[in-house]
């Protein structure tokens, strides 16, 4: 099962992991309200869809007044959106997420997953951010850093400074970093999740790293053991077929 980034990222803000403070709206006026709310002088507006690859396809917007939020909001909601993860129909826009916006130095690429082969808990990081991982796989196969991890250690400090040394980050950045890995983890096992994706993971202007999307793909056949996860499910994102 899919959620959307908002209820992925209020799961990253329980279990530690930095998000940028924002609100869900699913009419212009109240993204227009949820914008007054928030702190800064842009704000980005973010179609809520079971699907990536938004920002080229116009679901994510960068705006400067409160007046551009709503007008943002009122072009999103109510239209399906076509991106190249979705099929020609795209999918509904029933809400959007408005945010603060984020002052960006760099954007990485970090997701957990299962991985076959090692039987275990994989972390997949790159310093090539905001592009598709497959894009990178192709491409620049090298630049992909895979740190499996053993069920009983969990997230070990070597392996945060493996990551970090891929994304060229500073010794201040580590400690943040590790606080990043440690969560992703606790949140898939305790989830039962079966991939996590955050794409980009920035560090912002004044050296602070930031879940900027969130993606969770959890196991079905655990659904029953997470009602509270369970409660995310949005039909209108699903294809009835399936
Ligand atoms: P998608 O993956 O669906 O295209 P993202 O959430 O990754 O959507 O957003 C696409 C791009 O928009 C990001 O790579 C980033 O450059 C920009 N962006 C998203 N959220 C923010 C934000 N809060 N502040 C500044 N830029 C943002
Ligand atoms: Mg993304």
């Amino acid at each position: 099962m899919n959620i959307h980034e908002y209820q992925a990222k209020q799961l990253f803000r329980d279990y530690a992991i930095a998000v940028p403070q924002g609100a869900v709206a699913d009419s212009p006026q109240l993204a227009r309200r949820a914008a007054e709310q928030l702190p800064g002088s842009a704000w980005v507006v973010k179609a809520q869809i079971h699907a990536g690859a938004r920002g080229k396809a116009g679901g994510v917007k960068v705006v400067n007044s409160w007046q551009d939020v709503a007008a943002a909001a009122e072009n999103m909601l109510g239209r399906r959106l076509v991106t190249h993860q979705t099929d020609a129909a795209g999918l509904p826009v029933n809400s959007v997420w408005v945010e603060e916006a984020s002052a960006i130095k760099r954007e990485f690429y970090l997701s957990l997953l299962v991985d076959r082969e090692s039987e275990r808990l994989i972390f997949i990081a790159s310093a090539a951010g905001g592009m598709d991982i497959e894009a990178v796989a192709a491409e620049a196969p090298d630049k992909i850093v895979r740190v499996p991890i053993h069920p009983a250690a969990g997230p070990q400090a070597y392996q945060g400074r493996l990551i970090a040394a891929a994304f060229g980050l500073g010794k201040e950045q580590q400690a943040q970093l590790q606080q990043i890995l440690n969560g992703i983890y606790q949140l898939f096992v305790a989830k039962d999740c079966s991939q996590i994706e955050i794409n980009p993971l920035i560090e912002t202007e004044d050296g602070k790293l930031v879940a900027l999307d969130a993606k969770i793909n959890f196991d079905d056949n655990a659904l029953a053991l997470h009602p509270d996860i369970a409660a995310l499910r949005d039909a209108s994102q699903e294809d009835a077929k399936e």
